[in-house]
């Protein structure tokens, strides 16, 4: 069964980008990128910012701060079924009530794992993402090599995550569009029967939420 996955190809044909022209200029700066790039560089040079401080500030986003969003709502959806429920039949309106918004009105969809059933998020495009839930999009996200291998050899990438599933479950891709993205709810680790939503959450990382990770086992830390 390696190898084996489905491709959402709904999503595809609807991928229209809300940036002008981000699509394979992997290789160029966006306007965007330049305009940042350049106002980073005039500001070193003035001495007025340290680029370690923002790899540090970029990094905690993408880490830290985003990602509690999304562990939130993994976390209830865990702890009360209809809440999950609600998760699986209309993500929007079930993370809107936890007060997050998609920035320009994008749709949620929740993909649940299952002992059958290893779901994976890609943006083959470009980098569509679920800010909302997941803050900023790590480097290798975006990167062409992730984008393209996610959907060929899903199960090779998730191999490079350090993340080996049985062979028996099946990976479905998902490809996100700038209309549809996607949050990734991990299985439940076992042993976490006595958790609260917070210490749930605090199980609940960023690649588990993508689906380039599992949630963390309460006993290992891993
Ligand atoms: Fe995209």
């Amino acid at each position: 069964m390696s190898g084996s996955h489905d491709h959402d190809h709904d999503g595809h044909r609807d991928h229209s980008h809300d940036g002008h022209h981000h699509h394979d200029h992997d290789n160029h700066y966006s306007d965007m990128q330049a305009r940042v790039k350049a106002l980073e560089t005039l500001l070193t040079q003035k001495g007025l910012i340290d680029p370690a401080a923002i790899d540090a500030i970029v990094e905690t986003y993408e880490t830290k701060v985003g990602p509690r969003n999304g562990a939130q709502v993994v976390a209830k959806a865990w702890s009360e079924p209809a809440f999950a429920d609600w998760l699986r039949r209309d993500a929007t309106a079930a993370i809107a009530s936890l007060g997050f918004a998609g920035r320009q009105g994008e749709h949620m969809r929740a993909v649940f794992n299952t002992p059958e059933t290893h779901n994976l998020v890609v943006c083959t495009l470009c980098s569509c993402y679920p800010w909302a839930v997941l803050g900023l999009p790590p480097v290798w996200y975006k990167a062409p090599a992730y984008r393209s291998r996610a959907v060929i050899d899903p199960r090779g990438v998730l191999a490079e995550f350090g993340v080996t599933l049985d062979i028996a479950q099946k990976i479905r891709v998902w490809d996100s569009t700038a209309e549809l993205r996607y949050l990734v709810v991990p299985e439940r680790p076992a042993g976490t029967e006595g958790l609260d939503a917070a210490a749930l959450a605090d199980l609940v990382t960023r690649d588990s939420m993508i689906g380039t990770g599992l949630a963390m086992s309460p006993e290992t830390g891993a």
